[in-house]
């Protein structure tokens, strides 16, 4: 590996903290998960803030860090608790945070997610939520190893209304095995009668080392066809449209002033940073990536060492395709002025006007925009306009 040079490059706009603990590991699962009975939340606090003292020195930043966003994902960090104040002292500390307008979402379970932590989160200065919801259906989620049910779903999201999250998201599964019946358009009403702003739809994949991928290896499970999946996908871009929230990213739907600002950072090509076990960063023009594993990651940290484990930088031609993939993934696609947008309309209009026919694609004025239906094939179309030279 070269050595990673980034003195004097711009500060982040975006801070992810992954927190990486979990009771217990959902049968999909294959993030970076530590299962743990009590988070050891000190530990990882510590470790957040030795590992952001280190990115300070390395590129020469003064406090306080440009934030913009911050997120913290998972693992759960519902079992953080109250601690959350804390995490707000040492954003304070580093970026000014808490007085400002930052967006600062965190992910939640609901088998966590109580009264008291939602309340604790949103006097922290959190003001955007996550809840982990994936199902309604009580069959659903013990299929999928959940540790909540339809009720337990419903009471952490009225626990965040109630705690005054204006900002509200529910996470939700679809493209489940046909074994699974479940009355998927009644399941995305109830997150809408539940009162979320926001609302991010998972097409399931299976991870050959995780239990489902195991199940499947061997027969047990039958993975729907493409229909199926198509079918849910529109059926909630459908009743979320119907409801008034905005498609403006292929998983991810919004009421206006409701988009995540966290999560357009990555599309737009921002820098950010990622603090934790597995968390990936994007500063001056390299990728940056941490070890996998809590374990791997806290010792390497009390040995004064760097937890980075790999970076690269990418290529022309390797950045032509990630800013394919991150722009047309989103409903800006490549705006009109943008020289991607008016190299492709010169060089391959005959392309790009059969799948405007095909209904997959938008072509407004010099700028070039996927529809859902070219969401639903998006690999092969961007695969197609990488390829075309330039
Ligand atoms: S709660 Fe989330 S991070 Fe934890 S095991 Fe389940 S899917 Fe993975």
């Amino acid at each position: 590996m070269s050595e990673l040079r980034l003195e004097g490059v711009p500060g982040p706009v975006s801070l992810y903290l992954h927190f990486p603990f979990c009771e217990h590991r959902c049968h999909y699962c294959d993030f970076s998960v530590h299962r743990a009975a009590r988070a050891p939340v000190e530990n990882w606090l510590e470790c957040i803030e030795l590992e952001l003292g280190q990115w300070l020195e390395r590129c020469g930043w003064d406090r306080p860090l440009p934030l913009e966003t911050v997120f913290v994902g998972g693992g759960t960090p519902s079992l953080m608790g109250p601690a959350m104040k804390r995490l707000a002292a040492l954003l304070e500390r580093y970026a000014g945070l808490v007085a400002s307008a930052v967006e600062w979402t965190a992910e939640s379970n609901p088998a966590s997610l109580t009264k008291a932590v939602a309340r604790s989160w949103r006097e922290a200065g959190v003001n955007r939520l996550s809840v982990g919801v994936q199902s309604f259906d009580d069959g659903v989620l013990r299929w999928l190893g959940r540790l909540h049910d339809a009720d337990g779903a419903r009471a952490a999201l009225a626990a965040a209304r109630a705690a005054g999250f204006e900002s509200l998201n529910a996470d939700l599964i679809f493209g489940l095995p046909v074994s699974e019946r479940r009355r998927w358009q009644d399941e995305v009403q109830m997150a809408l009668d539940a009162g979320v702003t926001h609302v991010s739809t998972y097409g399931l994949t299976v991870e050959p080392s995780t239990p489902l991928g195991r199940r499947v290896g061997a027969g047990d499970v039958v993975m729907p066809s493409g229909d199926r999946y198509s079918e849910e996908y529109a059926a909630a871009a459908e009743a979320l449209g119907r409801a008034g929230f905005v498609h403006y990213e292929v998983s991810n739907f919004a009421l206006p002033g409701h988009e995540c600002a966290h999560n357009w950072h990555y599309w737009d090509g921002s820098p950010y940073l990622g603090l934790g076990p597995s968390a990936h960063g994007y500063v001056g023009g390299n990728r940056v990536w941490n070890v996998f594993s809590w374990e791997a990651y806290r010792k390497i940290l009390a040995g004064g060492g760097s937890p980075i484990e790999g970076h690269e930088t990418l290529g022309a031609g390797e950045s032509r395709v990630e800013r394919l993939w991150l722009a047309l993934r989103t409903n800006r696609g490549l705006p009109a002025g943008d020289p991607l947008a008016e190299h492709l309309l010169e060089s391959a209009p005959d392309l790009l006007a059969s799948w405007r026919q095909a209904g997959w694609l938008e072509i407004d004025g010099p700028g070039i925009r996927l529809t859902e239906a070219g969401w639903l094939r998006m690999d092969e179309l961007v695969a197609a306009l990488g390829a075309i030279g330039g």
